[in-house]
């Protein structure tokens, strides 16, 4: 793991002096085929053809600073993006040259912010989550003991982590089959969407639309080899990733007639600007993965979309240090609370920071389900509470009701 993140970050780190898409999804994708798959498959019904499939979507956002802190009209833009992409119905599918416009697909793929959480609370499908950590050089933002959120239920739900990923990298997938806990993809924070902070070159939202692509199974265009292949049959072969944006045709030795290399895809490196397209081809792909014994398959069993199969109200969210970001949030006024130690085994403190007045404050504690499992009136400033009672795991702490009230999350050894 180490030696691979080694090689990962070095390949970022020297491209990034130029503007020009990278990709991670090659060394991870190596990385899972060491380990054990995790994620299998459970017998379920087969796909109808060209049935839409809806994917709910979970986005962690896991921030530092306040830009990196994106707010909900970036996100909600990325979705949007990807049904775009994904049903070719984006505006500049208008430029795919003739020679390949009857190759471009409508995947038939429907993505949404997840409307249900994994315990069947009601959610917007945005976590958001302040972290010490600077920027991320491997895969901790995947995990909540490491500062970052941990992965929900990747049979139902595609995890999107949105963070500083060091080097500027843009993003990087797991291919399907790789364990649990990593499944999804993970973006960066100024790449994500097509409105907010995002670069120029970066700023239709296309960096997801490709590693989703990873995600559902597709590899780049030449294969990860010179004039490799791709396993599908309808994108032509070509030497290597094409950057910026090509002008058509752009065909080398490799290419197998005059039309050149399929540039415009959305497999492989230009610009957001410059892609446009899915083929006939990798949209068969990436709908196989939903079909009877297919790595997605238990997807068709995902309601996650469908906010009327919520079976309860929505679990507050952790706000520590919320106030960093831009976000929509009500909590401005104050910076919130404290708990420590955090892991706690028996006592754990709470101190408010700045104007919080914690004297008088009910105080709640939640489990991870959302059950109410501790319940008292705070009695001074700073409090400190027995926890020792509780079982190991992740509690949600809140302080407060209503609009004033502030949450942290902590973890009971
Ligand atoms: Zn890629």
């Amino acid at each position: 793991m180490k030696f691979i993140a080694g090689v990962v970050f070095l390949f970022f780190g020297s491209l990034q002096a130029y503007s020009q898409r990278v990709c991670g999804t090659v060394m991870q994708s190596a990385e899972v085929a060491t380990n054990t798959l995790t994620v299998t498959n459970e017998v379920g019904r087969d796909t109808v053809p060209n049935e839409v499939i809806n994917i709910p979507v979970v986005v962690h956002v896991i921030f530092n600073t306040a830009v990196q802190n994106i707010s909900d009209d970036q996100i909600i833009s990325q979705i949007k993006v990807l049904n775009e992409d994904y049903r070719l119905k984006n505006a500049t599918a208008a430029n795919i040259p003739s020679a390949f416009k009857s190759f471009a697909a409508d995947t038939r793929l429907n993505f949404c912010l997840a409307k249900v959480d994994p315990t069947g609370h009601q959610t917007t499908g945005i976590i958001r989550k302040y972290t010490t950590v600077p920027y991320f050089t491997d895969e901790s933002m995947k995990y909540s003991m490491q500062g970052g959120d941990d992965a929900w239920d990747c049979k139902k739900y595609l995890n999107i982590w949105v963070c500083y990923i060091f080097g500027r990298s843009l993003g990087f997938a797991t291919m399907p089959g790789g364990p649990a806990d990593k499944d999804g993809v993970v973006i960066n924070f100024d790449v994500f969407g097509n409105t907010g902070n995002v670069r120029t070159e970066f700023n239709m939202g296309r960096t997801a639309t490709h590693e989703i692509g990873h995600w559902l199974g597709l590899k780049h265009l030449w294969g990860d080899e010179d004039c490799g292949s791709d396993g599908v049959d309808d994108t032509p072969r070509q030497r290597f990733a094409n950057y910026y944006c090509p002008s058509f045709p752009h065909a080398t030795s490799c290419s197998p007639n005059s039309d050149g290399d399929m540039f415009m895809d959305f497999m492989d490196f230009t610009d957001d600007a410059c892609m446009s397209m899915f083929t006939q081809g990798q949209k068969m792909k990436m709908r196989s993965l939903f079909a009877k014994n297919g790595l997605r398959n238990s997807f068709l069993n995902s309601f996650a979309c469908d906010a009327s199969l919520a079976t309860a109200g929505p679990l507050p969210q952790d706000t520590s240090k919320a106030t960093a970001g831009p976000v929509n949030n009500v909590h401005k006024e104050s910076s919130g609370i404290k708990v420590f130690p955090n892991p706690a085994s028996s006592i754990i403190n709470i101190t408010s920071d700045e104007n919080v007045i914690l004297n008088g404050q009910p105080l709640l504690i939640y489990s991870a389900t959302g059950k109410v499992v501790m319940k008292q009136t705070l009695q001074a400033s700073s409090a400190k509470v027995d926890v020792s009672s509780l079982a190991p795991g992740m509690y949600i702490l809140q302080v407060g009701q209503s609009s004033t009230r502030k949450i942290c999350k902590f973890v009971k050894l």
